[in-house]
């Protein structure tokens, strides 16, 4: 890093410091005084004025030293170093099995293993606790709840220990691996191409239910269903206990997957749900995670209609740029849905300043481009 550039961040980390440590005085957090402040200090200049109404929390591309720490049943339990992973027992020989970060599931039948997902992290640590808890098991079936790596990419690792197995998964995520040609996601051999219809895969004495909700996370991915331990698998759409991951997990369509947040209770009768990161967690998850994204829906669609497209600070020789204009305001129609939340939330979700930015970002484009999630 050249001189120039080390010491604009140094200075803007100065003046960082200076408004989170002076939250409450109008200087950092709203009214004139913080024109009058950026200037008198000399160091909000390099960059400009700051905004109005700056929230308390780091902006993006911001480092912090420090996040809220977790407790410990944010953080969940322990998970054995040596093994480096951590399997329960969900009755009817349904498992969880995770590394604190990812999770899936395997359900042991009287003719093999039928294992969900294949997260590289986990790699060969997934088919050991299979081997733990059925010695000399062989896995039969794999579904797949959606294309991305991060929770198939040991998929080839698996069809390499298991030859010739199917791999089960929806229509829309055979079409998003035949498009990306890698060598370690093989293209599903068995897909179904129904919406909102259940899709039996039997094995054995065992029976899972897929059902493709419609676009959401991830055009194809579906919810897989044990009826008999009445446990949902469905990945990447709620969190338990956490902050969703980064834009809204990175929906690729945020509609639908607000739609479905909405509805996934009513959808599956299910006690326990297994959601591909952390730890299992319940219907009343899926309601404080519901309860999150209507009050940032709530905020944004305040803000879009009370906040005005300027707010008089722009700089003149910027005014004819449109899109540093339109920048500049859904800077602030995110600032105030991360200032409207944080009080009520910044407690109860893990990681919630860390992504908070994201998420006001990511639903303030989608309100405003997709239209309302919430009619
Ligand atoms: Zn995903």
């Amino acid at each position: 890093m050249n001189d120039k550039r080390a010491s604009h961040g140094f200075r803007l980390t100065l003046a960082m410091l200076a408004c989170v440590g002076a939250a409450t005085l109008a200087g950092c957090n709203g009214g004139g005084d913080a024109h009058a402040q950026g200037r008198k200090g000399g160091e909000a200049t390099a960059w400009g004025l700051p905004y109005f109404n700056m929230p308390d929390i780091v902006p993006p591309n911001v480092r912090q030293d420090a996040y809220t720490p977790l407790t410990d049943a944010q953080a969940g339990p322990p998970i054995d170093p040596i093994k480096g992973y951590r399997t329960e027992d969900l009755g009817g020989g349904v498992y969880m099995v995770g590394d604190g970060i990812y999770n899936t599931m395997f359900v042991v039948s009287d003719a093999g293993v039928i294992l969900v997902d294949a997260p590289p992290s986990m790699g060969e640590k997934t088919l050991n606790a299979i081997q733990q808890v059925a010695p000399g098991s062989k896995i039969v079936a794999l579904i797949y709840s959606h294309a991305h790596i991060d929770h198939i990419g040991f998929a080839a690792g698996v069809v390499k220990a298991f030859p010739g197995i199917p791999i089960y998964a929806h229509e829309e995520t055979r079409k998003a691996l035949a498009q990306a040609n890698d060598p370690n996601r093989p293209v599903p051999t068995n897909t179904f191409n129904t919406l909102d219809v259940d899709f039996p895969v039997v094995v054995g004495n065992q029976k899972l239910v897929l059902r493709y909700p419609g676009p959401n996370h991830d055009p194809g991915n579906i919810g897989i269903y044990h009826p008999g331990q009445k446990v949902l698998m469905l990945v990447d759409v709620v969190y338990p206990g956490w902050m969703m991951w980064r834009r809204l997990g990175l929906a690729t369509n945020i509609p639908g997957y607000f739609g479905l947040v909405k509805s996934m209770n009513a959808r599956w009768d299910f006690d326990k749900l297994i959601a591909g990161h952390f730890q299992p967690g319940t219907k009343a998850d899926v309601e404080t995670q519901l309860e999150f994204m209507t009050d940032m829906h709530n905020a944004l669609t305040e803000a879009i209609s009370t906040i005005p497209y300027s707010d008089g600070r722009l700089n003149a020789a910027d005014t004819k740029n449109s899109w540093a204009a339109t920048r500049d305001w859904t800077d602030r129609l995110t600032n105030h849905c991360v200032n409207k939340v944080t009080p009520k939330w910044s407690t109860r979700l893990a990681s919630f300043d860390v992504w908070i930015y994201e998420q006001c970002m990511a639903l303030e484009q989608s309100i405003r481009i997709d239209g309302p999630s919430l009619r």
